[in-house]
């Protein structure tokens, strides 16, 4: 019977030891929730770094994961600390993730990490084929492995292999400043079917496949020496169910909800029933566009002077490759203008902004979208965007508003959202003022659209989706010339 083998960077499992026992999480994130259905049927199996050094293990302990990730259908690929800082947050994290999200200053191109990322993709292409049988199905995910599907269809002819990237695809301008932009179509041109979130991203993509390669497109088929690729947009979705009945269970028992850091703020608003709050949510990521947001904001507070004292930015933001010195610079820049913005407007009963920089466990997240009146999405770039459908996910009241930068791939999918370009304070303060006074029955109105949409297009339909297209991508016999 062929299989369905999934293969990202990390398993979807978190590994640690304490005290020499091995503990095992499974992961509860947006991929892992979407492949479940896939990863458990039949022998299907997950590919991937476990996220722990191989020279850190005593190869007591290196067996012991290896059983333990077999329990998990999980294989793992060995990495030591040199190929992930030089593969992981050297190529993949200071070369694709900037360029591919125009930061094109940010970009480092270096070729002792390039040769990493080659190297490592190889090591990944190694453990797929000892796994990997005639007629088996690969699904690859995400930029760090971009030249994996030409490495196993080199030596693998007859396997059907997907591609998906999880970020956006730059256009052409920009793909081209990769000294290694050839290797990189070739990598992502041994599938059969490469899939992005939004149709611009495939349109990007077909594009610099039409300048730099020798091929011939036919609408969203590319014929290359004697294959077909497909190439199509999947939105990834989420697990909407999920986050709408942990919200209603979150309505029937309010209180017993409610987390520390909501008490903390309900005490703060004790002097101002009217107050309303304002949630952000993001990895520290100078894609997301922190400082804009907490700019505009201030930009709003000063254009419309009678909503100080009645609002607040409650703003999350979660620790992320804290070792690469962009992050560590916006985390510098962040904390500067969270203290600034707030020592110049606070009063006695009123801070501004309330700022967190920390992950949440799943119940204080849901309490944190449960009790915000507005939601602000605003990253600069991003592949998608999770948050903006969570939010709207929680919404059992069918109240609240999103406010949604145009910039993110979920932008597409949302149009009852308040749509700003985040580099307009002006038109971002606007749509707060908007978001803080629209009327109950028009949240209503936008809510039940966003609603109805997402929950139809879950990550599990996401999956299915690109399963069956990939299926029938595997099947396109080139006519001969
Ligand atoms: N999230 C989390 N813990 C937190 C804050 C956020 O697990 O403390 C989750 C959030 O619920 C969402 C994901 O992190 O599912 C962020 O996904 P998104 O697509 O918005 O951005 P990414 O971080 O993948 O760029």
């Amino acid at each position: 019977m062929s299989k369905t083998v999934i293969v990202s960077n990390r398993l979807p499992v978190d590994l640690k030891f304490e005290n020499e026992e091995l503990i095992v999480k499974s992961s509860t994130g947006g991929l892992a929730t979407g492949m479940k259905s896939v990863h458990s049927e039949g022998n299907g199996i997950w590919i991937g770094w476990s996220g722990l050094a191989k020279e850190n293990l005593s190869e007591q302990q290196e067996e012991q994961v290896v059983e333990a990730l077999a329990v998990e259908k999980c294989v793992q690929v060995p990495l030591s600390e040199k190929d992930i800082e030089l593969y992981y947050y050297g190529f993949s994290n200071m070369a694709l993730w900037p360029l591919f999200h125009y930061f094109q200053a940010y970009t480092e191109f270096e070729l002792a990490q390039w040769e990493s990322y080659v190297e490592v993709n190889q090591k990944f292409a190694d453990v797929v084929l000892e796994h990997v049988n005639d007629g088996d199905t690969v699904w690859v995910h995400d930029y760090q492995l971009l030249l994996l599907p030409e490495l196993l269809r080199k030596k693998n002819p007859n396997i059907t292999i997907g591609f998906f990237l999880h970020i956006p695809y730059p256009s052409y301008e920009l793909f081209r400043t990769c000294p290694w932009r050839n290797e990189l179509l070739q990598g992502m041109l041994g599938a059969d079917l490469v899939g992005f979130h939004t149709y611009d991203y495939a349109r990007h993509f077909i594009s610099s496949v039409s300048r730099i390669k020798d091929v011939e497109i036919n609408f969203n088929e590319i014929s290359f020496g004697n294959r077909i690729i497909k190439v199509d947009s999947f939105p990834m979705g989420i697990d909407y169910d999920k986050y709408h009945n942990a919200a209603l269970d979150h309505d029937k028992y309010p209180e017993e909800s409610k987390s520390e850091l909501m008490k903390n703020l309900d005490f703060h608003n004790k002097s101002n029933e009217e107050s309303k709050l304002i949630l952000s949510i993001d990895r520290m990521d100078y894609t997301k566009g922190i400082p804009n947001r907490i700019k505009s904001f201030e930009y709003f507070l000063n254009k419309y002077p009678e909503y100080k004292g009645k609002v607040r930015l409650v703003m999350l933001a979660v620790p992320s490759r804290e070792n690469v010195p962009q992050y560590q610079k916006l985390k510098r820049e962040t904390d500067e203008l969270v203290g600034r913005i707030n020592g110049d407007l606070s009063t006695i009963s009123w801070t501004p902004i309330w700022y967190f920089y920390r992950s949440l466990p799943f119940d204080d997240l849901i309490d944190l979208y449960v009790s915000s009146d507005v939601a602000m999405v605003t990253p600069i770039r991003d592949g998608m965007n999770l948050v903006a459908k969570e939010y709207v996910a929680t919404r059992t009241k069918e109240n609240g508003v999103l406010i949604l930068s145009e910039m993110a791939g979920v932008a597409k999918e949302m149009h009852e959202a308040l749509i700003v370009n985040p580099n307009n304070f002006d038109q971002t303060a606007d749509s707060i003022k908007n978001a803080l006074e629209m009327p109950q029955e028009e949240q209503k109105t936008r809510i039940q659209a966003l609603q109805k949409r997402i929950s139809r297009y879950n990550v599990e339909r996401w999956a299915k989706e690109f399963l069956k297209s990939l299926e029938a991508a595997g099947k396109i016999v080139p006519v001969p010339v």
